[in-house]
């Protein structure tokens, strides 16, 4: 591949909600360039997007891949397919960051869906330039009207109509360009294929003229010079629509919607002018911001300026091994050249730079500012890293992944599983930084959280696939606790007689709660040397090894005070260990007359949903024995509730949440307290202690 200068770049994220035709249409476009020879089928697994074996055989994308081409020798446009399933989104949140428009194809059979509103409000949040691909006109019950409606009705009146089909369903046969008041028809028969230009169907020349006036219109507002002789009757030229519309669209006030079926080959070259011809190319984005030290930076795109790269998705491949994605901010990069890994300080070799085009690579001699690339075997190296010239400490802002909230514990299967573990979940969240993985000392469970049990279940199916490492999973454990409610006093008394000299050692204690969160007091209350000051100590050993060995119902004891106030000894039988082994038997004593109680985790949620969706996300909060703290309208129909609810009520939250809110739902958690467990419940989750040694 060719270098090209920033202002010939497109970066181009294809995103919507999963089904509308992203990936379909990223083979439709490639075709039609000639990177590929023959159409690839979702169906039949043969996309150049979709590569990975879980996506072939699932038919939808579960990571994000880059498929560059050629646009009329000039331009090289950097697709970004990504997926569309809510449980992939972090993909999208990595797109968005090096991509400089996002196209988000929308189906006219569905319409505005979930993932598109919800794609829509990130791309919203960082000022990102949108378009809209009206995918899938070919089909029965297609409907571009009903769906530009929708478009306007939840995205505003920046929504801008820039083509209207010609013919529907089966009948499609081409796109009217509103700006140019012409038409394009296309040989569905053919495939992918460049349409024909030619007049406006007549049955359709009343509407056509309607809606261009109304762009027009939509358009000549944002200029003033425009607007003025508009007004005073002089009709804008072609040119003069085209580039003040591409002035709103860099500007991301204006959103164009263009249309036509990614399946049938309509409208796709048409799509592809677009995106070169109003879509910006990095040098028409904001600078990119950096830190460096404690002050803030702008980076303009300049292919001579100090070479900085920014790492937005590291891959595992079968064959290459390690190959990180990135985006050139400034420079110019080139194989074989020396950079540094800002965050961890190790030189970094460039040995060879290529373009991915799904899973195949064409070697690039030179890449510069504004491009995407990919290179190989970089170690270390991981999603978010900043690669520059040694000695220029600057950091671009790392991706922000949403948090995952669907966790399962996972055990290897075999102790040579178990051997490979540790090092295969490492490279399966370089790969996926979206997934987190935990040690839960207090459960003893690895724990791997994901936005959603596919999520999950498809990082589990790579660990195999790619690491050969199998795991089992099980519910997380929740990390019950017990405390007393009561004061009470016990005695401790270990005696054994086994030949030669034995063990002696006893010990009385008082024990008393303490408040929620008081954790742990020792008080030595011995007077008159009724023992020796060094079994003080062990008693205390003691007591603290039955609190973390658990109580009454097999939990770590807290929140109490236990004083020491009396105790016995033998000149020749006591010993540390004796003493240790009393203070275990007076606190297991003491506990079980002092009413114990199981102490719940209780997380804080705060979860976002459509006002209409209220009634039922309060219902199940109910059933879920949370208690809600507060609720406050927010912009766009959504209302925040604010509940402390018990964590082991929250395992399956991520999945049930999205399921009552029609996917509309989000929440956040976090842990808040301890509380005492209703009685009713302990029994199902008690559990049985060690017999004492
Ligand atoms: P993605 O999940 O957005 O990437 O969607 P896909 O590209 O995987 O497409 C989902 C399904 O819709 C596949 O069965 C495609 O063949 C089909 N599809 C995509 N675009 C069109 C289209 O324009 N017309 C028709 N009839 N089917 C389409």
């Amino acid at each position: 591949m060719r270098s090209f200068p920033p202002d010939s770049i497109r970066n181009v994220a294809l995103v919507g909600h999963g089904g509308s035709g992203k990936t379909t249409l990223a083979e439709a476009l490639l075709n039609l360039a000639g990177v590929t020879g023959r159409l690839g089928r979702v169906e039949d697994g043969t996309t150049v997007c979709d590569f990975e074996p879980e996506e072939r055989s699932r038919g939808f994308s579960l990571s994000l891949a880059v498929a560059p081409f050629v646009w009329k020798d000039r331009y090289k446009v950097n697709l970004i397919d990504t997926p569309g399933y809510a449980d992939f989104v972090g993909e999208v949140h990595a797109a968005l960051r090096v991509a400089d428009l996002a196209v988000f194809v929308v189906s006219a059979v569905d319409g505005v869906e979930v993932q598109t509103e919800a794609i829509w409000r990130l791309a919203e949040e960082v000022g990102l330039p949108r378009m809209v691909f009206v995918n899938k006109l070919d089909r029965e019950r297609s409907d571009f009207e009903r769906t530009l409606d929708q478009l306007r009705s939840r995205f505003g009146a920046g929504v801008a109509p820039l083509e209207l089909p010609i013919g529907q369903e089966s009948d499609l046969r081409g796109v009217a360009d509103l700006l140019s008041d012409s038409a394009w028809y296309y040989e569905r028969a053919t495939g992918v294929g460049a349409g024909t230009h030619g007049a406006v169907p007549d049955d359709m020349e009343a509407l056509e003229h309607q809606v261009h006036d109304n762009l027009v219109e939509g358009i000549v507002v944002a200029d003033d010079d425009l607007l003025e002789g508009y007004l005073e009757g002089k009709v804008p030229s072609f040119e003069e629509l085209e580039h003040t519309l591409a002035v709103g669209v860099h500007a991301a006030s204006v959103f164009p919607v263009v249309c036509g079926s990614a399946l049938a080959g309509v409208g796709i070259d048409r799509l592809a002018d677009f995106l070169c011809e109003i879509g910006p190319s990095p040098a028409d984005r904001p600078p990119t911001e950096v830190t460096a030290g404690d002050s803030t930076v702008t980076v303009a795109p300049d292919p001579a300026g100090q070479a900085l790269a920014f790492v937005f998705k590291t891959m595992a491949d079968q064959f290459v091994g390690h190959v990180s994605l990135f985006k050139v901010l400034s420079g110019t990069v080139r194989p074989d050249d020396h950079l540094v890994n800002v965050r961890t300080g190790a030189d970094v070799r460039l040995h060879s730079i290529f373009s991915m085009r799904g899973r195949e690579q064409d070697p690039s001699a030179a890449v510069a500012a504004g491009d995407i690339a990919a290179v190989a075997k970089l170690g270390t190296t991981v999603t978010g890293d900043t690669l520059a010239p040694r000695g220029t400490p600057v950091k671009v802002a790392p991706i922000e992944f949403p948090e995952p909230l669907l966790a399962r514990a996972i055990r290897a299967r075999t102790q040579a599983d178990e051997d490979k573990l540790g090092g295969a979940l490492h490279k399966l969240l370089d790969e996926d930084p979206g997934l987190v993985v935990t040690r839960d000392d207090e459960t003893h469970q690895t724990v791997l959280r994901g936005l959603g049990e596919t999520h999950v279940a498809i990082a589990l199916e790579r660990l195999d696939r790619k690491f050969g490492v199998r795991v089992d999973t099980e519910d997380v454990r929740v990390a019950y606790r017990e405390t007393v409610t009561a004061a009470t006093g016990a005695e401790g008394r270990h005696k054994k007689q086994s030949g030669g000299h034995g063990q002696f050692g006893m010990c009385s204690i008082n024990v008393a709660p303490l408040e929620r969160g008081g954790g742990f007091e020792f008080v030595d209350r011995i007077v008159g040397g009724a023992i020796s000051r060094n079994y003080i100590p062990a008693v205390q050993r003691g007591v603290e090894e039955t609190m973390a060995r658990g109580g009454v119902y097999g939990y770590p004891v807290v929140d109490i005070r236990v004083e020491l106030v009396d105790g016995k000894e033998h000149p020749v039988d006591s010993s540390e260990m004796a003493f240790r082994a009393a203070g275990r038997l007076a606190l297991r004593s003491a506990l079980a007359q002092a009413y114990p109680v199981l102490l719940e985790p209780v997380s804080q949620v705060v979860i976002v949903a459509p006002v209409e969706n209220q009634g039922d996300v309060m219902g199940d909060l109910n059933a879920r024995r949370g208690r809600v703290q507060g609720t406050e309208p927010l912009a766009g129909g959504e209302q925040a509730t604010t509940a402390l609810v018990p964590t082991s009520e929250l395992g399956r939250y991520a999945v049930d949440l999205r399921s009552i809110t029609g996917g509309r739902g989000r929440f956040t958690s976090r842990h808040d307290h301890y509380d005492v467990m209703p009685q009713h419940l302990v029994d199902a989750v008690r559990r049985d202690v060690a017999a004492e040694a």
